[in-house]
């Protein structure tokens, strides 16, 4: 049997439709601030990634999917979405467009990474960009955006952590502090940090090993260097979340994985996740786009982890998505079945959420089925019912039964709620 590759899922329904109701509630949130969806390409080439996450950083260096394809150009399916995006901006001259502009996509991105829960070799991403605008303001509505889409998907027991990565001018300084507080040390850290310690200290923070975290625990926080200018930027961002009632904890020992971001960085944890508790990352990357030979544009997005969302969901987001109310209709007889379809479609029309026995089930079998299957109701059309234009209705929900106008089930259905 051919299976699956490791770390690749089937979403199969119902738990499908929790992805489909994340997403739409996604899209109309990103939208009601002015956000537009952008779609770029599941593949791009190689440079583009190693230019924009880094080098040296855990992604590029041994996550990513890269191949040659046919003429020997390497290609590398997208471990994340903001360095198409802000290819795409370049591409397609999106300059001569009023700024700023929000853009927002959803879609799978690609990292071999070691597979367990939580953690995919596919898995998903609903991220935001706000593009143009260099303010604290522009952080602030990103953050905004967030808390109100996790707060209508029904969290209340989400954490924001903020730090001050500081600015490009301040790595350097930084670089210094960590080498020199870790130089004793060196051996005792793991032989990736050992690496890092030479390509990129800021990294060396973000390793998961045990033993190396207690080493560097010691290292002082980068915010700590950070210029006088960044530290008012995030000031001011956390007055706005202040304002807004936006909850969130400073976090001194926040880095991100990928080298674009300064300033404003953020994670979304979740306690209900344990080693995969990071739902959500972002922050603002205003070198990003000249530093891949674009004009100098100010930039700011956070990429949420769809998997990892869909696995907390709160239960009564869940339960309105996997309760809704379906109307089983089931034709007896071989006139019923000749009408059936274009009876669907009419309730169809009006909003009505139907399923059409199909198989030439007997009553007593549809009805065992529809109580097995949690159908709300039963509409029962038989020769009786379809010579006199009506449907026999069983509310499963109520243990009532009615005979009702065909055409008068639309407004029954919206009617009881
Ligand atoms: P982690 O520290 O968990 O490896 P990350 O910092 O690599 O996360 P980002 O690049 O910031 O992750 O991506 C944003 C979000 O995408 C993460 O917070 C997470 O929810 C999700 N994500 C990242 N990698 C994976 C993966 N391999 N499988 C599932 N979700 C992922
Ligand atoms: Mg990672």
């Amino acid at each position: 049997m051919i299976q699956r590759p490791r770390g690749t899922r089937d979403l199969l329904p119902p738990e499908s439709r929790l992805w489909q109701a994340v997403e739409e509630l996604a899209r109309t949130v990103f939208a009601s601030f002015g956000a537009d969806e952008i779609r770029t390409p599941a593949f791009e080439p190689t440079e583009l990634f190693v230019r924009s996450v880094g080098e040296t950083t855990d992604i590029v260096h041994k996550e990513m999917y890269t191949f040659e394809d046919r003429k020997g150009r390497s290609l590398t399916l997208r471990p994340e979405g903001t360095a198409g995006v802000a290819r795409a901006w370049i591409e397609n001259r999106l300059h001569d467009r009023s700024h700023p502009l929000r853009l927002y996509y959803i879609g799978p991105m690609f990292r071999y990474e070691r597979a367990q829960q939580g953690r995919y070799r596919q898995f998903s991403q609903i991220g935001l960009e706000l593009l143009g605008a260099d303010s604290p303001l522009a952080d602030a509505e990103l953050l905004l955006v967030l808390h109100e889409l996790f707060t209508r998907l029904g969290f209340d027991d989400l954490q924001v952590h903020l730090n001050n990565l500081g600015d490009p001018e301040d790595r350097p300084r930084y670089q210094q502090v960590v080498r020199e507080t870790l130089a004793g040390r060196r051996e005792a850290l793991c032989s990736d940090c050992q690496r890092r310690l030479d390509e990129n200290p800021l990294r060396v923070l973000d390793c998961k090993v045990p033993s190396c975290q207690v080493i560097v625990a010691d290292v002082p926080p980068v915010s700590d260097v950070a210029s006088e200018a960044s530290r008012q930027h995030v000031a001011a961002v956390e007055a706005q979340l202040e304002r807004l009632g936006v909850p969130f904890v400073r976090n001194r020992r926040l880095v991100r994985g990928l080298d674009y971001y300064l300033r404003t960085v953020f994670e979304v944890v979740s306690p209900r996740l344990g080693t995969n508790a990071v739902l959500c990352g972002g922050g603002r990357y205003d070198r990003l786009i000249s530093d891949l030979g674009g004009p100098s544009l100010p930039g700011s997005g956070f990429a949420i982890g769809e998997d990892r969302l869909v696995d907390v969901l709160p239960e009564p987001f869940k339960e309105r998505v996997l309760g809704a109310r379906r109307l089983y209709l089931v034709p007896l007889g071989a006139p019923a079945q000749a009408e059936v379809l274009a009876l669907a479609r009419e309730w169809s029309r009006a909003g009505v959420t139907v399923e059409v026995e199909l198989t030439g089930r007997s009553l007593k079998s549809a009805l065992k089925r529809a109580d097995k299957e949690g159908f709300a109701a039963v509409a029962i059309l038989g020769d009786d019912e379809l010579a006199g234009g009506v449907v026999a209705i069983r509310d499963l929900v109520a243990s009532s039964q009615q005979v009702m106008a065909a055409a008068a089930v639309p407004d029954w259905w919206k009617g009881r709620g």
